[in-house]
């Protein structure tokens, strides 16, 4: 998809700080690629792209992000496979989602052959960041912040869309216990849950802080008018498997359409397993849980893949989930790892080539 016509500006870094990275030993978002894409919205349309070496920004405090929240972002990851070819997964649904976030925001939304060739001469000249090698990966994270100097509390008129990059690793996140909501919410009806909307994190920040305090890692969010219903876990979608049916909720406008759970659901078709789209309800998860009926709940996201749950806590009341040596949290990972790196067989079109 590369477009020639397309200039961008490169400035290479003089030096390269890889050597100094130990790849074996990331934190998760911590270090940073020695490049980053940067584009200027201004006078109505965005400018001339360019990559920089990657460095602090300066903007003015005035800035409409800082009073505002008027920000955006995406989350992908690029892998290579054993012949060092760079593959992304699904790259065209994030560029859709960060426009749809980004009219929601009423931010300009950022054109497709400029992002489809940002990314690529970015991740051309970033490749040896990107260790082969399964759960190895090159975390991305693109987003666009309003950047003008008025705090009159209306849409800028400037923007800066980014693109910086991080090396991951697969990740053990240990046991993940979870708290279902029952006070806070993460979304309501005509908001902005579905858009990856920068404030929607900030604002889970205290709940999951309360939550942690319990010895809870993350919560599963509720629907905000009743809290009856199980929603997602705020950077993840959400799967129950109960007997060996496989449940998650329908996306609305209170919910982010992930692109690992869409993908799940194809590969649980192909499968044969059955999936059940619909709402599920706080009581019948506990119901199934007593009756020994829930086999597993899993997170599904970019950077965790599959994030298995062990337990959970809702109204005083604690469940362990069992552990499973055939389950479905390990048999979709693997297969949705093997497609990312190229090992197997693409059937939907999924993998890109960078
Ligand atoms: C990003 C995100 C997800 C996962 O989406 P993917 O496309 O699978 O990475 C789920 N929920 C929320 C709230 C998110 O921000």
């Amino acid at each position: 998809m590369s477009d020639h016509s397309i200039d961008i500006k490169i400035s290479k870094a003089s030096k390269s700080k890889i050597e100094s990275v130990d790849f074996n030993n990331l934190d998760f978002g911590k270090v940073f690629t020695d490049h980053m894409f940067v584009c200027d919205y201004k006078n109505g349309a965005w400018q001339t792209p360019e990559i920089t070496p990657y460095q602090p920004l300066t903007i003015a405090p005035s800035a409409r992000v800082f009073h505002y929240g008027q920000a955006v972002f995406e989350g992908m990851k690029a892998f290579k496979d054993e012949q060092d070819q760079i593959w992304m997964f699904r790259p065209e649904d994030n560029h859709d989602r960060i426009n749809k976030s980004s009219v929601r925001m009423a931010i300009p939304e950022f054109p497709k052959d400029v992002f489809f060739e940002g990314l690529t001469q970015l991740l051309h000249l970033e490749k040896d960041w990107i260790q082969k090698g399964k759960g190895n990966s090159l975390y991305i994270r693109p987003f666009v912040i309003a950047t003008e100097e008025a705090i009159s509390a209306s849409p800028a008129n400037t923007y800066k869309f980014m693109i910086i990059c991080s090396p991951a690793q697969s990740y053990y996140a240990g046991e993940v216990r979870v708290l279902f909501a029952e006070e806070f919410s993460r979304a309501a009806d005509g908001g902005v849950g579905f858009a990856k909307a920068a404030g929607n994190y900030g604002a889970q920040f205290y709940p999951t802080s309360l939550a942690n305090k319990k010895g809870y890692q993350q919560i599963i969010w509720t629907d905000a008018s009743t809290h009856e219903y199980l929603e997602e876990a705020g950077t993840m979608n959400i799967f129950f498997r109960v007997g060996d049916t496989l449940l998650t909720t329908p996306t609305s406008d209170r919910i982010l359409d992930g692109i690992t759970r869409k993908s799940l659901i194809q590969l649980a078709e192909d499968t044969n397993i059955d999936v059940e789209i619909r709402q599920i309800s706080v009581a019948e998860i506990k119901e199934a849980a007593r009756k020994g009926e829930l086999k597993e709940i899993f997170g599904a996201g970019t950077a965790a893949v599959i994030n298995p749950i062990s337990g959970f806590e809702h109204a005083g009341e604690k469940f362990e989930l069992p552990k499973l040596d055939d389950s479905y949290a390990t048999f979709f990972k693997e297969k949705l790892l093997n497609i990312q790196y190229n090992i197997s067989e693409d059937p939907h079109g999924w993998r890109f080539r960078v």
